[in-house]
């Protein structure tokens, strides 16, 4: 039994402290390791940086050590428990991290919560003491062994990697709760909202019961903890086992004034969140590549498979909306036309493949510079196209006997169910093995090539068009039809700054870059006159594409001037039509639940 302790001990200077005791240390000497990265975000953190105090106890007396590495303490050889007492700094408020303040504290375990080496497979306890936070409630997803609910007290794990899949909550914060498929779920909500949450109970248990359902009852949970942490423009979320953390912006709650039935493009985005964690729960917690199980997070760990598991979670995430009725096709199509726009709107899709994509999710998707849309492809959006590809290519060829949901439940049985990982070639041999044929040429043309997916062909035998239309000023989604005429094109994305616009992204290929812009640059003037964000769109509807505009902009603190020939915007917004006779075809229940 290893036995952790943590106080948020000094909240102002956001520092919490941590005891660890193992009662039989190594012979060699006991060793304590931080995780480098936490499961689910796939970036090297070195979480053993934030430690800012480190000493070692045995029979009562200071005990020696020495660092081993960035990560790793080593106590001198002891007979007898060790302890260790460490401060850890906490003032990242993602849901990645740890944070701590005097209104609230907020931890995942491999920010703050050492591994004993050597004993990652043994028990664990953690005590959580209040400190000088007296008022403060406590919500975590870990087994509770003592205290109230909500109090703080002791937990327990049943071993180290368990022990760091619980994010916990503490401050003052709103709850609900409800029962899914008998499974009983809490919502947690933090930050300051004024979020309805009756409606919030009622909307996630749809989500909840259907995928429960998808995948097929008894849930693999006994219990759920959504915990939300509200802020002016959050967006985040981490899956665990049995609960999730999210972060969301302050408008994307349901508020007391919304009607029964809408659902604001904000909370829509909020459900899909919500949504894709829960769908975790099965597809990457407990379905898992073969290489996490268990994975080394001392150091990167490559896939090929992240577009199955953030991918194939990304398209069922605002699938499960349309198909419990919470959105409506309409409004599901919009989504999926935005999916499109965002994956061929960038020449980054010609360039990386899928796979190449997940592989290189460390130092690339988790390291975005400016140039990410010419560079990379997201696992996450043409994962999700990809997994749409794989539903619509499974129901044309079964002749609608066969879907994707088929396939999620192979995989629960085979991968989920049983612990078994899965190899890095798996997803193709079930859907083969599903199907009763090969999909090889399939799978070689979504995944290892950059062909665009055949997305068109598959989608026109339900009787959805997909549509093709240049965008209408640099911030459009796509999703629906044009409202308006196009303006001419920079080929730049461009954001707010205190001298005037900002120049967010350039597209290689765009006029911007012929004329000799970048992004970072500061626009200032457009033909002498100033420019502001807010009137971008106004000034460039005066211009026609072949005009030629005077553009002064500031390059760092130098001054320059160049000449843009504005051109006509590329078709490469998406957005779906649908025939007045709904859905046709052998796929035609693709938006609904198939009883
Ligand atoms: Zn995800």
């Amino acid at each position: 039994m290893i036995r952790y302790q943590i106080t948020p001990s000094n909240p102002a200077a956001h520092l919490f402290e941590v005891h660890v005791e193992v009662d039989k240390p190594m012979p060699e000497g006991q060793a304590f390791s931080f995780p480098a990265w936490i499961p689910g975000s796939y970036m090297i953190r070195d979480f053993a940086r934030h430690v800012v105090e480190f000493s070692a106890f045995h029979d009562g007396e200071p005990w020696p050590w020495t660092k081993l590495d960035k990560q790793t303490w080593q106590l001198a050889p002891a007979q007898g428990p060790v302890t260790i007492r460490l401060l850890a700094y906490a003032k990242d408020l993602s849901v990645r991290g740890a944070y701590l303040d005097n209104m609230r504290g907020y931890f995942n375990g491999p920010c703050v919560l050492p591994a004993a080496n050597g004993h990652e497979d043994q028990p664990c306890t953690l005590t959580i003491l209040q400190g000088q936070s007296v008022s403060w409630q406590l919500a975590t997803g870990m087994r509770r062994l003592s205290g109230d609910d909500f109090g703080f007290g002791e937990f327990a794990a049943e071993n180290y990697i368990d022990l760091i899949d619980y994010p916990v909550e503490m401050g003052r914060f709103s709850h609900a709760s409800f029962t899914a498929c008998s499974i009983p779920h809490q919502i947690i909500i933090s930050g300051r909202h004024q979020a309805n949450m009756t409606r919030l109970c009622t909307d996630l248990e749809k989500i909840c019961r259907y995928q429960i359902q998808l995948f097929g009852e008894p849930a693999p949970m006994d219990s759920y903890t959504f915990m939300t942490f509200v802020t002016a423009d959050g967006y985040g979320g981490l899956e665990h086992g049995n609960s999730t953390s999210l972060m969301c912006a302050r408008k994307d709650l349901p508020l007391p004034t919304d009607a029964p039935d809408q659902v604001r493009d904000s909370y829509r985005t909020y459900l899909g969140l919500c949504s894709h964690e829960y769908f975790h729960s099965w597809n990457i917690k407990r379905i898992r590549p073969d290489v996490f199980s268990p994975a080394d997070l001392s150091r990167e760990v490559h896939t090929e498979l992240l577009w199955a598991f953030e991918g194939i979670t990304s398209y069922y995430d605002d699938l499960t909306l349309v198909r419990t009725n919470l959105i409506s096709c309409q409004s599901y199509l919009e989504l999926l036309g935005q999916t499109i726009t965002r994956v061929y709107q960038g020449k980054g899709q010609l360039r990386q493949t899928l796979t190449e994509s997940s592989f290189d999710a460390w130092t690339r998707f988790y390291k975005q510079d400016e140039n990410a849309p010419n560079a990379i492809v997201s696992y996450y959006a043409k994962g999700a196209l990809a997994a749409l590809a794989l539903d619509l290519k499974l129901r044309d060829q079964s002749q609608g006997k066969c879907t994707l949901d088929d396939l999620m439940r192979l995989l629960w049985s085979r991968h989920g169910k049983t612990g078994v990982g899965v190899p890095e070639r798996g997803i193709q041999s079930l859907a083969e093995e599903l199907l009763g044929e090969s999909l090889e040429d399939f799978f070689e043309l979504i995944l290892y090539r950059t062909d665009p997916l055949p997305l068109e062909t598959l989608l026109q035998p339900l009787g959805v068009e997909l549509n093709w239309r240049a965008a209408e000023h640099h911030a459009d989604r796509g999703g629906k039809a044009a409202c308006g005429p196009a303006l001419p094109w920079l080929g730049i994305r461009i954001g707010e700054d205190p001298l005037g616009v900002r120049v967010q992204m350039a597209d290689e290929d765009g006029p911007a870059v012929a004329a000799g812009l970048s992004a970072g640059d500061v626009i200032i003037a457009l033909d002498e006159l100033r420019v502001t964000a807010t009137m971008w769109n106004d000034v460039l509807s005066r211009y026609r594409p072949g005009d030629r505009l005077n553009v002064h902009a500031f390059r760092r603190d130098e001054l320059i001037r160049v000449q843009v020939l504005l051109a006509e915007a590329p078709t490469r917004v998406a957005w779906l039509s649908v025939a007045d006779t709904g859905l046709t075809g052998p796929g035609r229940d693709w938006l609904h639940v198939r009883r």
